[in-house]
């Protein structure tokens, strides 16, 4: 069965605004939708790595959440915090660096929130229906608790996943600190010893009685993979072993994806912005230019096929109608994501393009 996706070109010939076209792109798919006057409605984005200039430009976001407050609903942006170390890894950091980069009340009017808590420690388990790999993914508790949700998702490349659009900002960018590093890794963080002062402040804050002061730190095997040793520790020499596949990584993003989705039954949808579709994740605090030249913006109530016409986007306006991202990245191959989502009965690979002006 395929699936209606909304598509909205940035060719401009009518001088129309931009601004318009997402907003038309919102009320096709909101108006089927099941929303609640009054829900806690989260608009999940990414903030950008400071330093980056990819990411969605806050202005795409005015008439999303104007729509949003025009179905009465009570919006707030939200992030997570990041498993790696850098300007997103606590909630303080993490509101700042997204002030810097343009997300915050003054510019919007509504809250802007850290959907895990101060240090990442607030996760709830959910249920993955259908998993393969994974029973439980460990969801950012306030985007657990919300009613409805807006996934507002930049389309570019990953250095791990080949693409990162819908599915990785529902998956990886819902997750805990704890279900970031069940994605990206088989075993848990490690102490670099060299770099280690023995000041005892990851002893202190693990839950697990996990580390033992030698006197540098050791992580014992009673560590459940928490990662909040690596937020606290001041000289940042706990590390995260980055070696699963990136194979594994995308399925297991596929039934993270199918668990948050799972949580607003008909309250959910996707906007993607296809601009300044950088080869790499907006975590890095730097980018590279562009693959292919800005295209437009999306919008679908599934998520697995306003990837695949993302992609397909991209593939069709990049050199020679080929996929850049396969390129750039030989080993990877983008689409497991969203072959496994599919199977995983998570949303269709098949869709309907249909073109609002
Ligand atoms: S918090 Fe960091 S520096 Fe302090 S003891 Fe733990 S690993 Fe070492
Ligand atoms: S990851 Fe969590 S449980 Fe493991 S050592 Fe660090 S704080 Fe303790």
């Amino acid at each position: 069965m395929s699936s209606e996706v909304f598509y909205s070109s940035l060719e401009n010939k009518r001088l129309q605004s931009p601004l318009n076209k997402l907003k038309r792109l919102f009320n096709k798919c909101s108006k089927n939708l099941d929303f609640e006057s009054k829900q806690l409605t989260a608009i999940k984005t990414h903030f950008g790595e400071y330093g980056n200039t990819a990411f969605i430009k806050p202005v795409y976001l005015r008439p999303i959440i104007d729509q949003v407050m025009k179905l009465q609903l009570k919006p707030f942006l939200v992030d997570t915090n990041t498993l790696y170390v850098g300007m997103r890894t606590n909630t303080v950091d993490h509101l700042h660096n997204a002030a810097l980069n343009g997300f915050n009340y003054s510019t919007f009017q509504i809250p802007v929130v850290i959907a895990d808590g101060l240090r990442g420690e607030n996760t709830v388990d959910v249920k993955i229906e259908n998993g393969e790999i994974l029973d439980i993914a460990k969801v950012a508790s306030d985007i657990y608790h919300a009613d409805a949700m807006v996934v507002v998702s930049h389309f570019k490349g990953h250095e791990l996943s080949g693409i990162g659009g819908a599915i990785k900002n529902l998956s990886m960018g819902c997750a805990s600190r704890q279900g970031k590093l069940i994605m990206h890794s088989t075993s848990k963080p490690v102490v670099n010893t060299d770099k280690c002062t023995s000041c005892g402040l990851c002893a202190e804050n693990c839950a697990a009685d996990a580390i033992l002061l030698e006197p540098k730190a050791r992580i014992t095997d009673k560590c459940t993979g928490c990662t909040r040793c690596v937020a606290v520790c001041p000289e940042s020499t706990i590390e995260i072993d980055w070696n699963e596949s990136s194979e594994n990584t995308q399925k297991k993003m596929a039934e993270y994806a199918k668990a948050v989705h799972s949580l607003f039954p008909n309250r959910i949808f996707f906007i993607n912005i296809i601009t300044d579709v950088a080869p790499t994740c907006d975590c890095f605090p730097a980018n590279d230019q562009s693959v292919c030249p800005d295209i437009g913006f999306l919008s679908s109530t599934d998520p697995v096929a306003a990837d695949k016409a993302s992609y397909d986007l991209v593939a069709k306006n990049s050199k020679g109608g080929q996929d850049p991202f396969s390129r750039i990245y030989t080993e990877i191959d983008p689409l497991i994501q969203l072959k496994h989502a599919e199977k995983i009965s998570l949303g269709s690979l098949n869709y309907d393009l249909k073109t609002v002006k």
